[in-house]
């Protein structure tokens, strides 16, 4: 299968590289599709995942697969999916640096799932966007906070949306968040910049 984008970034490759075998973190990074990712070592440059993503496929809403990744340091991820729906289905982040930037070919593996159902509908590239934007976000060192859409952590199979009221202040606008499957509510106020004002934040936890 074919990488999904090739772009480039002014970071360095080996910490590109870095950022992509984190893959404890990868439930917060693309939390509105992964539900579970556990990883362990199985080699000196291997390791064997087991991941639950969000996914809509006739009856079922999700998909559990166990994944080997192949790591070569600063330059490549391969990975094969060897157990569960996909299964032999292989691909690769590949990394190259240039002078003054780097190169990426990125594919993110809940879109190889998706294609093989789907192919590379609108909603493909809706969810591509996602996972760049996403990828991005955290590359460039920021944190996340919790938005409309986001898989829920406590069903860790509804999505949230927003309650209703939502209520507006001088300089932010705070809403709450409810899982539209299980119910539970998640408070955080998003700080929205407005002109003139310096944005602060606080995120309330449940
Ligand atoms: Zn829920």
């Amino acid at each position: 299968m074919k990488e999904h984008i090739s772009t480039s970034s002014k970071l360095s490759a080996s910490k590109i590289f870095h950022f992509f075998k984190e893959f404890k973190k990868y439930p917060e990074r693309y939390r509105r599709y992964c539900a579970q990712m556990d990883a362990t070592p199985t080699g000196s440059n291997t390791i064997t995942t087991k991941e639950i993503w969000n996914i809509t496929l006739g009856q079922l809403d999700y998909v559990k697969i166990t994944v080997k990744y192949t790591l070569e340091p600063s330059k490549e991820i391969r990975y094969e999916i060897i157990e569960g729906l996909g299964e032999g289905l292989q691909n690769r982040i590949a990394i190259t640096e240039n002078e003054g930037s780097t190169g990426l070919l990125l594919s993110f593996i809940y879109l190889d799932i998706y294609a093989l159902f789907y192919g590379m509908d609108s909603e493909f590239n809706r969810i591509l966007q996602y996972f760049v934007d996403r990828t991005f976000y955290f590359l460039e060192g920021r944190t996340a906070e919790m938005e409309t859409g986001d898989l829920c952590t406590n069903c860790k199979n509804g999505h949230l949306i927003p309650l209703p009221g939502v209520n507006k202040g001088d300089k932010h606008i705070s809403r709450d968040l409810i899982c539209d499957t299980c119910g539970k509510e998640t408070g955080y106020v998003k700080v929205q910049v407005e002109e003139k004002i310096s944005a602060s934040s606080s995120v309330k936890v449940d």
